[in-house]
């Protein structure tokens, strides 16, 4: 039964709290001429739990925490975190910038007990418009995920925070969705799952990003004293490290992203592929971690448990008895081969969540040529711009669009545009080197 939607009118809703949603929700909290309320299926924060490796750390420095480089003076920060957490000064003598995982979890949870605009168990269905403000229906959920009964919520403007789902390529994807005996799993469900892998005999990792460097350390160290084998196999033609060089690291930037979204979108998308050490690349700390690994296990002469493949792509897979077979060809010499083993995690990434709750808004949402989500430099995706995406507007923005520490600058900008006034200074220019030709002079 859908309850009757009071006529109240936000000002904004945002849909999912996951960092950015969540981010946007605590810079919006202290705005007293602001009225806003952020809803998410889930029953509470949780950021990938499924990757909470044990000592696993944020790639980027506690400033891209969920408000700092929009408000130093925030109470949001991490370092207030720290603070009311009596942990400041263990941080301060640890002299590391990157914050563990676990804690930067702890921490999101932490801001989001104190902020009264969040409503979990909520799942929105379709936006809607209704005369000159947006209508949102949401499920609410109970604590198995049915749904009780719906709600709507009007609104000036929304924000889609919806984030990224793990995507497994077609031919990994039929065999998970089999379930049978052997078990095929995305890195996001790792940890949920790592018993079964280990007692599968042999587990293949594949994809080459920092995810599956984590799963393969830590599969492993766990797997080699069993006798369990951990094979390690990616399309990519070499195990490639994330760049970390502070002139690329410019390119998280306000002006670099200006020429990014400026470009054609077959330009765009060839860069996107050009791009990907920049983030889907495996921290150089890690590479050395696993070097390690391999040359402690073969100490003594010992036989490795483990075969690394690169520029080897599965370009299928099956079953056979109670084993699966991924059938290699190796790009770069045409050769093909069949590889054996009990188990697959696959660590081959994320895509943007299907955007349907926008279907009943038809062409009043902006798509590009490839039917995506065509995210305007303003973060908008529709006329007015009442509609705000925040997070997975990669194929548009580039490389800023999943980076912890742009989330705050974009959060900003959208808050800027639904107050009409700046609540949050905005840096147009942040980089020392020029994007783009200067204009003539
Ligand atoms: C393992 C891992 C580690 C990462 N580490 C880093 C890092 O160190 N540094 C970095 O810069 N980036 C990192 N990233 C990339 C990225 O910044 C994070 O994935 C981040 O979680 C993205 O935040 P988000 O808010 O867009 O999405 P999410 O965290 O995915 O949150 C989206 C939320 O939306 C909700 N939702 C979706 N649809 C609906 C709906 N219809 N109704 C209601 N709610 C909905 C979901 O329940 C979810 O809670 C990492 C990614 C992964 C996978």
């Amino acid at each position: 039964m859908t309850t009757p939607a009071p006529q109240h009118v936000h000002d904004l809703v945002g849909i999912g709290i996951g960092p950015f949603g969540l981010g946007l929700a605590a810079l919006a909290d202290p705005l007293d001429d602001l009225d806003a309320v952020f809803v998410d299926q889930a029953g509470g924060f949780s950021w990938h739990p499924g990757m909470m490796l044990e000592g696993t750390t944020l790639q980027v420095p506690f400033l891209a925490d969920l408000v700092t480089m929009a408000d130093p003076t925030s109470p949001y920060s991490f370092l207030a975190f720290l603070k009311a957490t009596g942990r400041l000064y263990s941080f301060y003598i640890r002299e590391s910038f990157a914050p563990l995982r676990s804690e930067y979890d702890a921490y999101c949870r932490w801001v989001a007990e104190q902020l009264d605009s969040l409503r979990w168990r909520r799942r929105a269905l379709a936006i809607e418009e209704e005369g000159d403000h947006l209508l949102v229906t949401l499920a609410v959920l109970d604590a198995q995920g049915a749904t009780t009964r719906f709600e709507q919520l009007r609104t000036r403007h929304v924000a889609l925070c919806l984030g990224t789902a793990p995507h497994l390529p077609p031919s990994l994807e039929t065999l998970a969705a089999s379930g049978g005996p052997a078990a095929v799993l995305h890195s996001a469900d790792y940890l949920d799952r790592k018993q079964d892998l280990l007692e599968a005999g042999s587990v293949t990792v594949v994809g080459s990003g920092q995810s599956a460097a984590e799963v393969y350390r830590d599969l492993l160290a766990a797997a080699a004293p069993r006798g369990t084998r951990v094979d390690w196999v990616t399309r990519s033609e070499r195990f490639f490290p994330m760049e970390y060089t502070k002139l690329t690291l410019e390119m998280t930037s306000p002006e670099y992203t200006d020429l990014h979204r400026a470009l054609p979108e077959d330009v765009r998308d060839g860069l996107s592929r050009t791009q990907r050490a920049l983030h889907k690349g495996i921290s150089a700390d890690l590479i050395d971690e696993i070097h390690e690994l391999l040359y402690g296990l073969t100490a003594g002469g010992r036989e490795l448990p483990s075969r690394l493949l690169t520029a080897a792509a599965v370009t299928g897979a099956r079953t056979d008895a109670d084993e699966i077979v991924l059938d290699l060809a190796h790009s770069l010499t045409g050769e093909t081969a069949e590889h054996r083993t009990g188990a697959v995690v696959a660590a081959t990434g994320y895509r943007p969540r299907d955007a349907d709750l926008l279907a009943p808004l038809g062409d009043r949402v902006r798509r590009d040529a490839s039917g995506r989500l065509d995210v305007a430099r303003d973060y908008t995706v529709d006329e007015p711009g009442r509609l705000h995406v925040l997070g997975t507007e990669e194929h548009t923005h580039g490389v800023t669009a999943p980076d912890l520490g742009f989330g705050a600058w974009r959060a900003s900008v959208v808050l800027a545009a639904v107050l009409g006034r700046e609540p949050y200074p905005i840096e147009r220019a942040i980089a020392f080197q020029t994007f783009g030709l200067p204009a003539a002079h």
